[in-house]
């Protein structure tokens, strides 16, 4: 009986195992014509700054229309891109769509600003250096327009290529964002002579509010002494949004003022929300 009973169990588990594996290996084969196909978009997310009650810039997040699965989010594709180094395609494609759609706004009007994830693959690929100094030779395009996004897990690398590599990118025009931090363990010996220009203040301390508080604080303080200034992730309610701006913190971005939103729909999103922020000034 308990010999029955552990092989099918046993064949449970393999079944398991199997579908698994089976899912995956359809998600990496439908993932390598995803971006042929154009199920990959880019979808923004607005950055809001209290203090001018305006839209200053938004963060440009990958996701995959999937035509079966509806869409999907980084969480379930990103990791096989970077095990499968589908990474490289996805890093290109965010960069140059990126970029097109800055020069597009710029053309439109719109004077909104984009953040781009930059991969720790991506950020020590010389390929992708000479991209950002391409476009920065292009007239229609202002690099003080984007800002790239590094996790502190990438200032933990070599202090010296890096402080290097950051140079670079700013000298061309560009912004520098640490995301995620205080997430990650880096030696944060050497924050000062890197040139940044924002931190984010990742979700999980403005989630947990009030516990998070007094590091919150901190990381306000930090950005201020290296002449940054912060941006709040994750803001949901008025609650926390009225500590980060007790904090010091002028620059929320959240579902409280907008979920990451298809580009086509962002000047809606920027007349909803600037008047919103505009209705409850003026009842105060
Ligand atoms: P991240 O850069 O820290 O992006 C912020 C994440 O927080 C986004 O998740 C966003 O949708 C989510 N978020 C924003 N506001 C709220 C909120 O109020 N509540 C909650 N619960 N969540 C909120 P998303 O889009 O799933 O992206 C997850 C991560 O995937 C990003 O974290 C980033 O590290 C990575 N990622 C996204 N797009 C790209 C990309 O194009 N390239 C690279 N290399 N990484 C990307
Ligand atoms: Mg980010
Ligand atoms: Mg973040
Ligand atoms: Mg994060």
């Amino acid at each position: 009986e308990s010999k029955r009973l552990g092989r099918n169990r046993w064949s449970l588990f393999t079944d398991d195992m199997g579908r698994i594996a089976g899912e995956r290996l359809r998600t990496e084969e439908e993932l390598a014509s995803a971006f042929r196909l154009g199920e990959i978009v880019l979808h923004v997310q607005p950055c809001v700054d209290l203090v001018s009650g305006q839209v200053v810039s938004a963060e440009v997040l990958a996701r995959w229309l999937h035509p079966k699965r509806g869409l999907l989010l980084p969480v379930d594709f990103i990791g096989v891109c970077e095990e499968t180094g589908l990474i490289e395609a996805l890093d290109h494609f965010v960069l140059e769509q990126g970029c097109a759609l800055a020069k597009l706004w710029k053309k439109a009007g719109l004077n909104i600003g984009l953040s781009l994830n930059v991969s720790p693959r991506q950020f020590l690929d010389d390929g992708f250096m000479s991209a950002l100094a391409l476009h920065a030779r292009d007239p229609d395009f202002v690099p003080g327009s984007i800002q790239l996004e590094i996790t502190e897990s990438v200032l933990a690398e070599d202090q010296d290529q890096v402080a290097g590599r950051l140079r670079k990118m700013t000298t061309l025009g560009y912004r520098i964002a640490v995301d995620d931090f205080g997430t990650g363990y880096s030696n944060l010996a050497y924050i000062s002579k890197f040139p940044i220009s924002c931190i984010k203040i990742d979700k999980s301390f403005t989630e947990t509010i009030p516990d998070s508080v007094p590091v919150i604080r901190l990381i306000q303080r930090l950005a201020e002494e290296i002449g940054a200034h912060t941006v709040a992730e994750g803001i949901e309610d008025t609650a926390a949004l009225e500590t980060l701006s007790q904090i010091g913190c002028r620059q929320i971005q959240g579902n409280y003022f907008s979920a990451p939103i298809p580009v086509t729909d962002i000047r809606e999103a920027v007349r909803r929300i600037e008047r919103r922020i505009a209705t409850a000034a003026s009842g105060r």
